[in-house]
């Protein structure tokens, strides 16, 4: 038999990005912008273009797709293939995409949560082959996560379940997106840690009055604009020594020390993947995240846990929605 062609389509804030995916490879990928400030009509015919480009793109006739994948943010159902409602894009509310992508073009179609079928791509072919207990995580802009057991997403009884970044580990802390106070997401998600830098960095500003200004690398590296900081930027300058970064970075470890050892409480995993653009910061959170974690367990074996970083990158979203058909049970 030879290996099927799944087209495989992400739905992000900004962009729409859909891929020809075959044997976990992405063969030909399109970027659209998702237009997520107009309606939901709109957004939609961006994801049947994007669909269309990568079909016109790669040459393959719809008759030669086995199926069609589509991964979202926010709480959906995969069982109705129904997007419930999307943080960022506000006119997506009760969209019965799996429908109306399998109407247009004649194939099962399937929908799961970003951050679930990211991580069920890493537990069959990334950094977790070979774990039956695997927990994963995604900190990038926000924080995502997904439970894979045997090669299979837990989901809970409505579909929507392991959205543990909106676990609080602080109830008096700052406000999160989701409404509720000192959730994981709003510490160490890529925002909160650009929000963080700001603080810090405007705060020994505002000590140094009357002294000579505040000396940080990061202050350099965005020419004095704080508002150009990204978690790229903490991770330059802690990686060339510089104080404050570092002392940020170690935070950021910190906070998801005390949640993933919450996790591991829970879930008593084999294996903790962290995938995301935050992850991209190495060693400089994993040494601290490895040592921290096993501390805010109760479990004696949680220092066995393996903490890692993801194996697929930047086409995880692809991958991810290509590979629900991977574990699919009927068509
Ligand atoms: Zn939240």
């Amino acid at each position: 038999v030879d290996t099927p062609y799944i087209i495989g389509v992400d739905i992000g804030g900004t962009k729409i990005a859909a891929g020809l995916v075959s044997a976990h490879q992405v063969l030909e990928r399109v970027v659209l912008p998702t237009l997520a400030d107009q309606n939901a009509g709109v957004v939609v015919a961006q994801v049947f273009k994007s669909i269309d480009h990568v079909l016109e793109k790669s040459g393959r006739k719809v008759e030669e797709i086995s199926g069609i994948g589509i991964v979202a943010p926010g709480p959906l159902n995969p069982r109705t293939g129904e997007l419930i409602y999307a943080p960022n894009i506000p006119s997506l509310i009760n969209i019965p995409i799996a429908t109306l992508v399998s109407e247009r073009y004649h194939l099962p179609t399937l929908v799961e949560n970003d951050a679930n079928a990211a991580g069920l791509a890493e537990a069959l072919f990334g950094a977790a082959v070979g774990f039956r207990y695997v927990f994963y995580v995604t900190v990038s802009t926000g924080i995502g996560t997904g439970v894979i057991i045997d090669g299979q997403i837990y989901s809970g009884k409505n579909g929507m379940g392991a959205e543990a970044g909106h676990v609080t580990i602080d109830y008096q802390g700052p406000l999160c997106s989701c409404g509720q106070r000192g959730c994981i997401e709003v510490f160490a998600s890529g925002k909160a840690i650009v929000r963080r830098t700001r603080e810090k960095l405007e705060s020994q500003i505002g000590e140094s009055n009357n002294r000579p200004v505040a000396t940080s690398k990061i202050l350099d590296l965005v020419s004095g604009n704080l508002h150009q900081i990204t978690p790229a930027v903490v991770a330059e300058a802690a990686r060339s020594g510089d104080l404050t970064a570092q002392e940020i970075i170690h935070e950021t470890a910190t906070y998801l020390s005390i949640w993933l050892g919450g996790m591991i409480n829970i879930f008593d995993p084999e294996i903790i993947v962290i995938g995301g653009g935050v992850s991209s910061m190495g060693d400089l959170l994993f040494d601290v995240i490895r040592e921290l974690t096993p501390k805010h367990s109760i479990l004696p074996k949680a220092h066995e846990v393996i903490i890692t970083p993801a194996k697929l990158r930047d086409d995880v979203g692809i991958l991810g929605a290509a590979t629900l058909f991977a574990t699919m049970k009927e068509a």
